[in-house]
């Protein structure tokens, strides 16, 4: 009797629905943008030479790219930011130079390029059918209702939010936090932090004291990166000294927008020093970014995020978002997690779905696409390093999108339930069994739905536009 024959190495490769294959990170080379042709390596590493060449609107950019992409963009993306954008341009040399980033770039590869599509979103990019979801709205996690002083959202029971800073050194397209961070566009009149930044900071220090059950704080804004260094270290070291806060977590963006901030001496040393009393005290320390595309990681992101490992940070972890045109798609999904992973010491760890802002109907993917996508990354990657797709849904927070209670997939409607109190939720009978609803893109919606929305547009006021300006909760508990 002969042995049957297993496997070959060739059919593991080309059977499998992905197929993994190791690749090097490269930093695109900037001088084949005509605006950069004479930078040099120097200049390219140097935080302020970044922040100083930053774009932040449409001429810039043509200042950088020239002919090579035609007018017709440049017009798209002046008409974008005068009547959808919600947030205003910022674009760091380091983001701009991971779009279409192995050639120069025609009108076509820009326009289809993945990290254009959510840092330099065009007017033609958004749908015209339903560009606002009816229910979409400027706070949609309602995280101000959940200011327990002001910027520190006290969702779940054991976590908080704190929003030391209202910039960051890039705007993305589709931030959820369109009604806070950045400059007000011509669509969006942004809400203002009312207190002094020292007074905001005490009185989150002061809550915390307060409420010893709150043992995780993530550090956010905006971007952590916009904050001078020393406003920062010494927040973290008064959070240090609360002992009953045991998880803190850095939100930057920027260690991939901006990796050169993360990499200045002065900024490491700090991070170093932090670092060492968390560890002294036993509190795990940890940044979080927020990486979408596999192209945005390069050695320069990858040497800020081991830079910050050797300064002690325990880990570094990537929360993405889950957008359509940009990385919707299981090989998109793997090729980011494989080079997070395995080229840059990044942890992945979720993707968002995009939440029900304004005008972003066309970054939204349904919660059956989400699934089948959650489906269609597992058992490639390690377990721990199988990032877990979790929809954020209002008055809820964020679930795994396979905990769904039910699913109307006429009408889109989701249901979902919780097992804590928010809170705004105290005093609230029902909070535990209330089924809390999320809404899909109506464009996904077999045509019965969309006529039941087209009918309900008829009927109800929706969402958005808003009929007045947000005004900060009038007090806090
Ligand atoms: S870095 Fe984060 S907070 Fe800043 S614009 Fe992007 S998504 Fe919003």
């Amino acid at each position: 009797m002969t042995a049957q024959a297993g496997p070959t190495e060739a059919s593991y490769a080309v059977e499998q629905p992905y197929v993994y294959c190791r690749r090097e990170l490269v930093e695109p080379d900037w001088t084949r943008l005509p605006g950069w042709r004479d930078v040099t390596r120097e200049e390219w590493e140097s935080a302020q030479w970044q922040r100083a060449h930053c774009v932040k609107n449409a001429g810039q950019l043509r200042e950088v790219l020239g002919d090579l992409v035609g007018e017709r963009f440049y017009r798209d993306l002046r008409r974008d930011q005068a009547e959808r954008a919600t947030m205003s341009m910022l674009v760091p040399p380091q983001m701009l130079n991971t779009m279409v980033p192995g050639e120069p770039p025609s009108t076509e590869t820009f326009y289809a390029d993945p990290v254009r599509r959510y840092m330099l979103p065009v007017f033609s990019d958004r749908r015209v059918d339903w560009p606002s979801h009816p229910r979409a709205t400027r706070d949609s996690l309602h995280e101000h209702d959940m200011w327990a002083v002001e910027g520190l959202t006290h969702r779940y029971p054991t976590k908080v939010l704190a929003e030391l800073l209202s910039t960051c050194p890039q705007y993305c397209g589709h931030c959820t936090r369109m009604d806070l961070v950045g400059n007000s566009t011509p669509s969006v009149a942004k809400l203002q932090l009312a207190l002094r930044p020292v007074d905001r900071a005490d009185a989150m220090i002061d809550y915390l004291r307060r409420t010893p059950g709150v043992r995780d704080v993530v550090v956010s804004g905006g971007d952590v990166a916009n904050l001078p260094w020393h406003r920062l270290e010494s927040f973290l070291l008064r959070l240090l000294d609360v002992d009953t806060v045991r998880d803190i977590r850095l939100a930057t963006k920027a260690l991939m927008g901006l990796p050169q901030h993360w990499l200045q001496p002065d900024i490491v040393a700090g991070l170093e020093r932090v670092a060492v009393t968390a560890r002294r005290r036993g509190v795990n320390l940890a940044i979080h970014t927020h990486v979408n595309h596999v192209n945005s990681v390069t050695p320069l992101v990858a040497r800020a995020a081991r830079a910050a490992l050797e300064a002690g940070i325990r880990d570094v972890r990537n929360q993405g978002v889950l957008l359509e045109g940009v990385n919707a798609t299981p090989a998109d999904l793997l090729d980011l997690c494989f080079a997070l992973q395995g080229e840059a010491n990044v942890l992945p760890y979720y993707f968002y779905m995009c939440d029900m802002i304004p005008f972003s109907e066309h970054w939204r993917v349904s919660v059956a696409t989400a699934q089948h996508l959650q489906h269609a990354i597992m058992g490639y990657l390690p377990g721990y390093a199988t990032p877990r797709l979790v929809c954020d849904v209002p008055f809820v927070g964020k679930r795994w999108v396979h905990q769904v209670e039910d699913y109307d997939r006429q009408r889109g409607i989701s249901y979902w339930t919780k097992n804590y109190r928010t809170g705004i939720e105290h005093a609230d009978p029902d909070a535990l069994t209330r089924r809390y609803e999320y809404y899909d893109p109506i464009h996904t919606l077999p045509a019965s739905g969309q006529a039941w929305w087209r009918r309900q547009a008829l009927t109800s006021r929706s969402g958005w536009p808003p009929t007045e300006h947000p005004k900060p909760p009038a007090s806090y508990r």
